[in-house]
C-alpha cells in the first residue's frame, strides 16, 4: 500500500519507513508526492494536530496518509511547552532560545519530571482514521548536556538511557524514543486493521 507521510522531515520518513515497511507499506513523502500544504497545527492535543496534518493531505490525495505531532511536556509546568514546542520562544526563535526560556521557566524547581510524547494518525482514503501513541521519560536538566540530536535534546535526560538524548547516539535515541514507540503502536493497530 502506498502512504503519503504528511512530513518533509527526512528523518521521520526514514524512521516510518523502518517501521511500516514490513507491513507492506511504501512511504512516499508528501513533497514527492506533489502535495506542498502547510496545515495550521491548531489543536489543543498531539492527537488532533496529527489529525489535521494527516487529514490535510488526504483531502488532496486519493490514497492513505501518514502524520505525527511530538513535543515535551513538563510536569511542573502543567505539561508545557507540549503542543506549543516548536512555537515556545516565539516566531523565528532557535532552539537555544526554547531551551533557555524553558530552564529560565524553570530556575528554582524541584520536580523536574518530564516525558516527550508522540501522536501518530494514519487516515485512510475511505476515511476511517487510527491513532497511537508513545511516550519516553525522563528530567530536566539545570544546563544543557551533549551536541547530537535537536531541540529539547540537549536538556532532557533520559531515564531509560542514563543520558541526555544529546549524548545518545541516532540508534540509542530510535532505540527508545517517543516516535519509534508511537509507530511501534500504530504498527500494532495496523496489522489487525483491514485495509
Ligand atoms: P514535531 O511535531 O515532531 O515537529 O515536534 C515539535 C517540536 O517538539 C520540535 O520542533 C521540537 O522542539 C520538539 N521535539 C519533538 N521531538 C523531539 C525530540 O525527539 N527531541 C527534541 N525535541 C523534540
Amino acid at each position: 500500500m502506498r502512504v503519503i507521510a504528511a512530513t518533509k522531515n527526512a528523518g521521520k520518513i526514514r524512521e516510518m519507513t523502518e517501521i511500516l515497511s514490513p507491513l507492506g507499506i511504501n512511504i512516499v513523502s508528501q513533497s514527492d508526492a506533489g502535495i506542498e500544504s502547510d496545515a495550521e497545527e491548531t489543536g489543543n492535543t498531539f492527537e488532533e494536530n496529527a489529525l489535521i496534518k494527516a487529514r490535510s493531505v488526504a483531502i488532496q490525495c486519493d490514497c492513505a496518509v501518514l502524520a505525527d505531532d511530538s513535543g515535551l511536556c513538563v510536569e511542573s509546568l502543567g505539561g508545557a511547552p507540549g503542543v506549543r514546542s516548536a512555537r515556545y520562544a516565539g516566531e523565528g526563535a532557535s532552539d537555544e532560545d526554547r531551551i533557555n526560556k524553558l530552564l529560565s521557566q524553570m530556575k528554582g524547581q524541584e520536580n523536574r519530571n518530564a516525558k516527550f510524547v508522540t501522536s501518530a494518525a494514519f487516515v485512510y482514503p475511505d476515511g476511517r482514521e487510527i491513532t497511537a501513541s508513545g511516550e519516553v521519560c525522563g528530567t530536566i536538566l539545570d544546563e544543557p548536556r551533549g551536541h547530537n540530536g535537536f531541540g529539547y535534546d540537549p536538556i532532557f535526560y533520559c531515564t531509560e538511557l542514563g543520558k541526555t538524548f544529546a549524548e545518545a547516539s541516532e540508534d540509542e535515541k530510535n532505540g527508545v524514543s517517543h516516535r519509534g514507540r508511537a509507530m511501534k503502536n500504530l504498527y500494532k493497530k495496523l496489522m489487525t486493521t483491514e485495509d
